[in-house]
């Protein structure tokens, strides 16, 4: 990537975006950093706040799905780069209405894959590169002591997982088809500041703190694969900058848990932080009618990328959940969105 390039951030204002575009805008000022994102009720612009100052960085709310106008934004900035986040997230949303993940996952990740190949084929670009940050979801549920790895067969289970599939197939077959210069990556759960509350952490905390009964679906005992977000964002660095066009990579820390025990972990550091006597928080846990369709356990992988791209994951889970809790401890604010 050449280092005076211009790089287009879809969902930029969302969790993992903005920390992601805060990463380039901080760490690579010779980059222009555009950030798009249409702020749906995940995203917020008080996100970028720490680098919306920055002379390399701007903003463009727009919908990807506006296909003049994110051609528009590709052809005027010369884009060089993309990295595309914007997408409807949350699972339950999915499963009651489907339509938008489809529209936006499916529909508005291709048309921007189109804005792309239309503006290539203008003005041929050697460098360009486009990296789909997919999930681990794409993979279906697997029994413990399986692993999905990037050979893995692609087996959604939810609305989400299957729109997000999709999205990954439309990007194979322009790689295919086009010879589209597309990457993809696949992440774990990820966790830390700026979640939407909708979320697991940020959703348990917010019941905490606020001494309500704390939702778990069914018995808790379904297993997640958890990384901190800057590990994560420290991957898309890793594959944007030296991944191999056409290539996929699992992106994974190891640090399996259950729900349950996630829960657990936040209510005990609570009770300590706050001194609140010993089970105040533990004793709000409430089992709820489970989630319809609920995959088992996600697991990653990851010995591709830690191998090929010489990456590796640097935060222990226990420390950047309590780094995560303290953040949230000190921006309640966010907790009452
Ligand atoms: P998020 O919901 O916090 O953020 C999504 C952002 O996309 C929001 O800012 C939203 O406004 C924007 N957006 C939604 N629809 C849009 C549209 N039509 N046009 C423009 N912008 C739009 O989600 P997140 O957790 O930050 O996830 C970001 C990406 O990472 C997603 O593609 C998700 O599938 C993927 N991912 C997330 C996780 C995770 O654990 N959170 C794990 C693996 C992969």
């Amino acid at each position: 990537m050449n280092t005076q390039a211009t790089i287009l951030i879809t969902g930029g204002a969302g969790f993992i975006g903005r920390h992601v575009a805060e990463h380039f805008v901080l760490n690579y000022p010779n980059y222009h950093c555009i950030i798009l994102d249409n702020l749906t009720y995940s995203g917020n612009l008080h996100n970028l706040a720490s680098i919306e100052q920055r002379p390399n960085f701007t903003f463009m709310q727009a919908d990807i799905n506006n296909f003049e106008t994110v051609q528009h934004i590709i052809q005027d900035y010369h884009i060089q780069g993309v990295i595309h986040l914007a997408a409807e997230t949350h699972v339950d949303n999915s499963i009651h209405s489907p339509i938008p993940f489809v529209q936006t996952n499916v529909l508005g990740t291709t048309n921007l894959l189109e804005a792309c190949r239309n503006y290539l084929e203008k003005h041929p670009t050697p460098n360009f590169k486009y990296l789909q940050i997919s999930t681990d979801e794409v993979f279906g549920s697997i029994n413990t002591p399986l692993f999905f790895d990037e050979q893995s067969a692609y087996q959604p289970r939810s609305p989400y997982s299957a729109s997000k599939a999709s999205a990954d197939h439309l990007v194979m077959a322009y790689r295919h088809t086009y010879k589209f210069p597309a990457m993809i990556s696949y992440a774990t759960n990820n966790y830390g500041p700026y979640q939407y509350p909708e979320k697991l952490i940020p959703n348990t905390i917010a019941h905490a703190l606020a001494k309500k009964p704390i939702p778990i679906y069914g018995n808790g005992q379904q297993v997640r694969d958890w990384i901190a977000v800057p590990d994560h964002v420290n991957a898309i660095e890793r594959i944007f900058h030296h991944g191999m066009i056409g290539e996929t990579y699992a992106v994974s820390a190891h640090h399996e848990y259950a729900n349950l025990e996630i829960v657990s972990k936040i209510c005990l550091y609570m009770e300590k932080k706050l001194g609140y006597p010993e089970n105040t928080l533990t004793n709000l846990i409430t089992h709820v009618e489970d989630r319809p369709g609920h995959d088992f356990r996600y697991a990653l992988n990851s010995s591709k990328i830690e191998q090929a791209l010489h990456w590796q994951p640097v935060f222990a889970f226990d420390d950047y959940l309590i780094y995560t809790i303290n953040w949230y401890l000190t921006h309640p604010e966010w907790l009452q969105q």
